[in-house]
């Protein structure tokens, strides 16, 4: 990646945080954790996609220990769960062998898996070593008849949350719009009536979390076209550009991605958490507005009152006890 690239990724117009110096996020105060590198937040964002496989182009150890990875959760094909790595070592890169140990490596995951697609994370080794992990991706594209992404978000390029968005534009540009989603049913409460669809973004699932919050939604007639990424497909992402309205959740880790949403297909966002009945039900409000659909409004406040009516008798009983 040119660095040319990366300061572009720094300065995100949408960040808060972005002010005279175009430096992406606050820098860390001492004390502080800085997180992972920036292979490191490319690849826990784009995990959660269940169905993929992701390959780690590097040493073993930026593969790490996989299993589970941060405890996000997800239905159907648990592809993710399985950790995929060339496994460079010293003999590969005195001898050159990295970008044939890559396609080996691809052709075997499809072979014996059958993803929808393959993610290729490129690591500090390999970017030194100048490998061109492009036209290999492009190659096993066109042999394999499968799409092959290339993450170029080694290590040293930055800190972790620029690895973030360098994921979130790697989806913007190479996934999103590649696929129709399937027909908008009618809403189960409403039959007269489609369901409006809705992403999320930086919602991880994480220990299931977002499972809690997920049948709101479809009593609501909301269709959460995509959740990039917590309990995602590969077939969901390709979608997401036919999404009614989004919603960044929590962290600014991805507002690129919400950004860009709109510039290139004008689809309104705001930032919002699951953290709380208060900020759940904020959140849905914020849906509502959004969609500008008089009877959600109506039905999202009823929804609330039973939710926090139900909490309130929750909390007395605790206190109770
Ligand atoms: S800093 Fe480089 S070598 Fe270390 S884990 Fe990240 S990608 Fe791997």
């Amino acid at each position: 990646m040119k660095q040319s690239e990366i300061r572009l990724l720094q300065d995100e117009p949408a960040c808060e945080h972005n002010k005279e110096e175009k430096s992406g996020c606050s820098r860390p105060i001492p004390g502080a954790t800085a997180g992972g590198c920036t292979f490191d937040g490319a690849q826990i964002s784009l995990l959660p996609i269940a169905d993929v496989g992701h390959i780690v182009h590097g040493p073993i150890g930026c593969a790490g220990n996989s299993w589970n990875n941060r405890g996000t959760r997800a239905t159907g094909k648990n592809l993710f769960r399985l950790g995929f790595t060339t496994d460079l070592n010293e003999q590969d890169v005195i001898m050159g062998r990295a970008e044939k140990r890559l396609l080996h490596a691809i052709k075997q995951l499809i072979t014996e898996h059958n993803p929808p697609a393959v993610f290729v994370y490129m690591t500090c080794v390999p970017a030194l070593e100048g490998n061109d992990v492009n036209a290999i991706c492009e190659l096993a594209q066109q042999r394999y008849d499968v799409p092959v992404i290339h993450v170029d978000a080694a290590g040293f390029y930055g800190n972790k949350n620029l690895g973030n968005r360098i994921a979130g534009e790697v989806m913007v540009n190479m996934v999103v719009g590649s696929a129709e989603p399937p027909e908008k049913p009618f809403m189960k409460h409403d039959p007269e009536r489609k369901v409006h669809d809705i992403v999320l973004i930086g919602e991880y699932n994480i220990a299931g979390e977002f499972w809690h919050v997920s049948p709101l939604f479809e009593e609501l007639g909301l269709r959460v076209l995509c959740c990039m990424a917590g309990d995602t497909k590969f077939h969901q992402i390709q979608t997401m550009h036919r999404a009614d309205a989004s919603m960044v959740v929590c962290s600014r880790a991805q507002i690129n991605v919400a950004r860009k949403l709109q510039e290139n297909w004008g689809i309104p966002w705001f930032e919002g958490s699951f953290y709380g009945i208060e900020d759940t039900s904020k959140a849905l409000r914020e849906f509502a507005a959004l969609l500008n659909d008089e009877k959600l409004t109506k039905h999202t406040e009823q929804v609330i009152a039973r939710e926090e009516k139900e909490y309130e008798n929750y909390s007395n009983l605790m206190s109770a006890s």
